[in-house]
């Protein structure tokens, strides 16, 4: 199989795809999308996101807690998310993080809640899913006390050259979407011209960030061709050989053996 895409970031159990989930996933996998990682933001939707996971061959889970809930954060939660990472398919802590542009919790419980999923991911030996919007020196700061041991995805990357390279010296991995297609996104698709292979992986954050040539539609894992299409013209390889090392990164970070995926 050359082309096997991985949308390492999506949201499928959401409601959002309630009238066509089966669908969404059968267009994927027309599309050569044949992993998608769906993405828990509080207990519910990760436990959604385990259970669809069991049910499908093409699909595996997070079990987290989103910024924007942060402050739902107790010793409970974390014993029901520590609970869902026991199943099956479920692969990865988070999305957690930081947002400091919506600002919906306080901030010192968006650190506290990101700290608990980092030190959970590094007990469960799993990576960690990571929201970061407007809050870059902070995320850094404190993924800065866990190098070595925590193993980050920074999802939706969108900043500079130099913190691209910091980012990847201190053991992240560069989730790219559909923000690479955006006209205003020069600066970052010059950045992604340049990262080393095996730093990055790509993903779509349906339903969200609908890339550009589908814009004002809902997102979903099929259009993450399109951001590879952008991510393979900008390296100058083919979109197969992009797969390639992305469903290879992105197996590697989750530990999905190609078998699977
Ligand atoms: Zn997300």
């Amino acid at each position: 199989m050359g082309l096997a895409l991985f949308d390492t970031h999506a949201h499928v159990q959401l409601s959002a795809f309630d009238a066509d989930r089966d669908d969404t996933l059968a267009r994927a996998r027309i599309a050569n999308v044949l992993g998608v990682l769906n993405v828990g933001i509080d207990v519910e939707s990760s436990r959604a996101a385990a259970s669809l996971a069991e049910h499908s061959d093409q699909c595996w889970a997070t079990a987290g807690l989103h910024p924007h809930d942060a402050d739902a954060w107790t010793g409970d939660l974390r014993a029901e998310l520590r609970d869902i990472a026991g199943g099956p398919r479920v692969v990865a802590i988070g999305e957690t993080g930081l947002d400091y542009y919506r600002d919906l919790t306080p901030r010192d419980m968006q650190a506290t809640a990101f700290r608990g999923q980092i030190e959970l991911s590094i007990d469960l030996g799993l990576p960690l899913v990571i929201h970061n919007r407007d809050a870059t020196d902070d995320v850094l700061a404190i993924l800065g006390d866990y190098v070595g041991v925590a193993r980050p995805l920074l999802h939706c990357f969108g900043d500079s050259d130099d913190v691209a390279s910091r980012a990847i010296e201190m053991g992240c991995v560069l989730g790219i979407g559909g923000t690479v297609t955006y006209p205003k996104s020069q600066a970052l698709r010059d950045t992604v011209a340049g990262l080393p292979d095996g730093s990055f992986v790509l993903e779509t954050d349906s339903p969200w960030l609908t890339p550009q040539c589908r814009r004002g539609k809902r997102n979903e894992p099929a259009y993450v061709v399109a951001v590879a299409e952008q991510v393979a013209e900008l390296r100058g390889i083919s979109v197969a050989a992009l797969a390639t090392t992305t469903t290879d990164a992105a197996r590697n970070l989750f530990s999905i053996d190609a078998a699977e995926a």
